[in-house]
This record gives structure tokens, C-alpha cells and sequence, in this order.
């Protein structure tokens, strides 16, 4: 599988190019958003982890632009630290994954690697896992076939998740959605809304369950069927 690297660091893109490869990655680099536009009119990349300050454009323009034609390759933002308007922005924007520099060469891979791994069905517009479907575009939640009524923070909690496909989504990509919605919310604001969506679900009648991942985050599972 092979990666595409939009970083203008070459110090950075050598480290990045030897780490994805120990983790059996092959990796392209470009540094520029018009020379990432440019190979991506011809390659196809399994994904793609992209740097935000490029010297011609922001990195944002090439995501935007990705998910406006419906190009749905797994996107992981590299931002500067405490950057955390621009990792609402790039979440938002439909990246997948983000990690604030400096960063471990180990997480960046193994990351990358569950990206890899997300089943294709979550991959474009309908999110779906076990009997629970979300539109992202249309913000509508169906358990079961039914739409349902979620509120817009239940239903954001819930795109995390899904996104993740039954992996672990780390606490903070909560932390940042929620953020991202209204400015204030408290310090336990994630377990309040993870246990209002449990709750949502469990009435709906989901085949899926939310379960804690303890110091690290939440995951997606799905429940058998009784009997
Ligand atoms: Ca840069």
C-alpha cells in the first residue's frame, strides 16, 4: 500500500518516509498543494497524511477540494502544536486522523495503519456499523432502517465512532468535536455525552455497543444477536 506524503519539511518527510516503511509502508512525498493536486490527477494512494502549512497553500484546500469530488481516501492531518482551531477546521473539512507535531513516528504509523484497516463500507458519505447508519450529509441518524432524532453533539460523538469502524477513537478527537461545536463545555463533557448516546442507541434498539477503552478513548462494537 502506498501512502502520500504533502509535507514541505524534508527533514520531516525523510523521517516520514523511513518510519512508514518500517511499519511496511511505501511513501510518495510532495511539497506543495499544486504538486499534490498534480500526482493526485493520476495516482491513486491508500492514504494520504498531510501537512497544513505548505508554502503555495494551506493544506485545507487540497482536503476540501478531495472530499468535494467525492474522493473519500483516508486523510491524516499533521498540525503544529496547540493548534486546536485548525484540527476542528481539518476534522470538519473530512479529515480522518490528525496529529499535532512533534509527534511519535510510532503513533503516526500505527495510526495510519487503522485507517488502513477501516472497512470500505465506512468509507463515503453513508457511515454505517452493525444496524446504525449516519448521513453525513443530511446530519440524520438510522438505527434499524429508522431515522431518529439525535441531537447534534449525540450525532457527532457518533460519526467519531463510526469513522473509527470498531477501532479505539482517542478521547481528545471527542474533546475536539465537542469544542468544536460550542465553546463551553466541561470537563467530563465526552462521558456526558458518550453516556447520553449509549442510552439513544440501547432505546433505539442499535445492534451496536459504545464501550470505554479506559485512559484511552472509546470503541465501537457489535452486540450478538440474543440466543
Ligand atoms: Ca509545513
Amino acid at each position: 500500500m502506498r501512502v502520500l506524503i504533502v509535507e514541505d519539511n524534508p527533514e520531516l518527510v525523510s523521517l516520514l518516509i523511513k518510519g512508514l516503511g518500517q511499519g511496511g509502508l511505501s511513501a510518495d512525498s510532495v511539497g506543495t498543494v499544486g504538486d499534490a493536486q498534480h500526482v493526485l490527477a493520476t495516482m491513486k494512494y491508500a492514504a494520504i497524511v498531510l501537512d497544513l502549512g505548505l508554502p503555495d497553500e494551506d493544506g485545507l484546500t487540497l482536503l476540501r477540494e478531495l472530499r468535494r469530488r467525492g474522493d473519500s481516501t483516508p486523510v491524516l492531518v499533521l498540525t503544529a502544536r496547540d493548534g486546536v482551531t485548525d484540527r476542528v477546521t481539518g476534522l470538519r473539512e473530512g479529515a480522518d486522523d490528525y496529529l499535532p507535531k512533534p509527534f511519535a513516528m510510532e503513533e503516526l504509523v500505527a495510526r495510519l495503519q487503522a485507517l488502513l484497516r477501516r472497512p470500505g463500507n465506512l468509507l463515503g458519505r453513508l457511515l454505517t456499523f452493525g444496524n446504525v447508519a449516519l448521513d453525513t450529509d443530511g446530519r440524520q441518524v438510522f438505527v434499524n432502517g429508522t431515522p431518529r432524532a439525535f441531537p447534534a453533539r449525540e450525532t457527532a460523538v457518533l460519526e467519531i465512532l463510526l469513522r473509527r469502524g470498531g477501532n479505539v477513537a482517542p478521547k481528545r478527537l471527542f474533546e475536539d468535536h465537542l469544542f468544536g461545536l460550542s465553546g463551553d463545555v466541561g470537563s467530563n463533557a465526552v462521558e456526558v455525552y458518550i453516556h447520553r448516546l449509549r442510552k439513544m442507541l440501547g432505546d433505539a434498539g442499535a445492534s451496536v455497543k459504545i464501550h470505554t477503552v479506559r485512559g484511552v478513548g472509546y470503541l465501537m462494537a457489535e452486540e450478538k444477536a440474543p440466543g
